[in-house]
């Protein structure tokens, strides 16, 4: 193979997706809710089926995204960003939002380049960056020890600016964040603001949970700072947004300048994304915006979403605290760590030397913990790229909660087995 394509050890994804199937385990692992889609965007693409002579539900459409589609984000995104997004110049439209990374990525990134990465990180940043030639440089945020809440995991800004060296070319910043559920501070991303100014980098801004933030918080979109916009690639996820995950509609979003060799280099890999999906997504942005804007409780993603994911987070919580796996309770997003040192009933090896392997210790815990007890997570290590983090005897895991009542039943009764 080509020399780009480095380690091929399988993804952790790929990894245990596979062994939870094969397990038959109760599958907390992968972020994807296993309950009916919401009825009013299933709804919409029926309608659409139903009409097979409709060519702009069926046919090719327009390369850079379907014109309704883009129309709809620029409305959105205009009124977040408080910026005109330009429909027809400043989105892209992309199979997922690993598709918009990864173009964002081969479109500004040359030998050589260094790109800051906050970890714990979404794993596929480490892969992608290094395709295009490009250096990962990690910064690990910090975590008190005993924390109780994903705010507490912190950037130390410090050592942020000194990872900034000649070649530093990007930045990128996930918000809300996976996997700790940590939702960025107005002054925390005016800091990296600032040192995204300084030195002039691109940021990308992965923020595939902009909707599923807890009430009463604040989503502060990166691209709505003062100046920002200019220098920020954004990314979203029409399967994260509608819960749809299986849609794999994502997109990109920046001024002209920035976002115009993105688009270069789609002409000539996909051209264009799934039509009928992009015009389902465009008619439920369209429906939902009047009911988003005036917070209404007809709403999905100002209500419906909100609540749903309040409720099994707080139900996950209680289910992890009874078994004595310490949980660190997300801000945002459908995802929670939880710390397994204190929970009874696990084998040593989980939780000292890496003598059977090399593999992080949480890592054969999460193996075990799926092939034995039937239960499958993510191991927090496969969130860190360092081998000092690798091999930190992590005993941490990340564990999803948009999961259906039964299945976090079925999840209770092996969890009971460590209380
Ligand atoms: N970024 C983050 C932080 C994610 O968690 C995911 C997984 N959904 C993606 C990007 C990729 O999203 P998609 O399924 O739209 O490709
Ligand atoms: N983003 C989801 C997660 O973190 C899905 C990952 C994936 O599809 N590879 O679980």
């Amino acid at each position: 193979p080509a020399e780009r394509v480095g380690d091929q050890s399988p993804s952790i994804w790929v990894e245990l997706t596979a062994l939870a199937a094969e397990s038959r385990a109760v599958n907390l692992g992968q972020g994807f809710p296993d309950g009916p889609a919401p009825k009013f965007v299933t709804e919409i693409l029926k309608k659409i089926s139903k009409k097979p002579g409709l060519v702009e539900a069926h046919q090719y459409t327009r390369g850079f995204g379907h014109p309704k589609l883009v129309e709809m984000l620029s409305k959105w995104y205009t009124t977040f960003y408080k910026v005109n997004v330009n429909a027809l110049e400043d989105i892209l439209i992309t199979v997922g939002a690993y598709h918009a990374l990864y173009y964002a990525f081969q479109a500004w990134i040359n030998k050589g380049d260094e790109v800051i990465v906050i970890e714990p990180a979404f794993d596929c940043y480490g892969p992608q960056i290094r395709f295009a030639g490009g250096i990962p440089v990690p910064v690990l945020m910090q975590l008190r020890e005993r924390a109780e809440t994903a705010a507490e995991f912190k950037i130390n800004f410090t050592e942020l600016e000194e990872k900034i060296s000649e070649k530093t070319k990007m930045i990128v910043i996930n918000n809300p964040h996976n996997p700790t559920g940590k939702l960025f501070t107005l002054s925390e991303l005016e800091s990296i603001a600032e040192l995204a100014k300084k030195y002039n980098l691109i940021v990308v801004a992965d923020e595939v949970y902009e909707f599923h933030v807890e009430k009463h918080l604040d989503m502060i979109r990166f691209a709505s700072l003062p100046g920002m916009f200019e220098r920020t690639i954004s990314i979203g996820s029409a399967g994260k947004v509608f819960s749809v995950t299986g849609w794999k509609l994502g997109w990109a979003i920046a001024p002209k300048n920035l976002l115009a060799p993105l688009k270069t280099i789609h002409q000539n890999c996909a051209y264009t994304c799934s039509t009928p999906t992009q015009l389902a997504v465009a008619k439920a942005f369209a429906y939902e915006f009047p009911k988003y804007f005036n917070n209404s409780k007809k709403s999905y993603l100002a209500y419906k979403l909100p609540k749903e994911i309040a409720v099994k987070r707080a139900k996950l919580a209680e289910m992890l605290a009874t078994a004595q796996f310490s949980p660190i309770m997300p801000e945002a997003g459908f995802f929670m760590v939880a710390d397994y040192t204190n929970a009874k009933n696990i084998p040593i090896f989980t939780k000292s030397s890496q003598k059977e392997s090399d593999d992080p210790a949480d890592l054969l815990f999460t193996r075990w913990l799926c092939r034995e007890k039937k239960l499958a997570v993510i191991p927090l290590t496969a969130f860190f790229s360092t081998p000092e983090m690798k091999h930190s005897n992590s005993s941490m895991v990340r564990i999803c909660f948009f999961k259906k009542g039964e299945t976090l039943d079925n999840a209770k009764k092996i969890l009971d087995m460590f209380a």
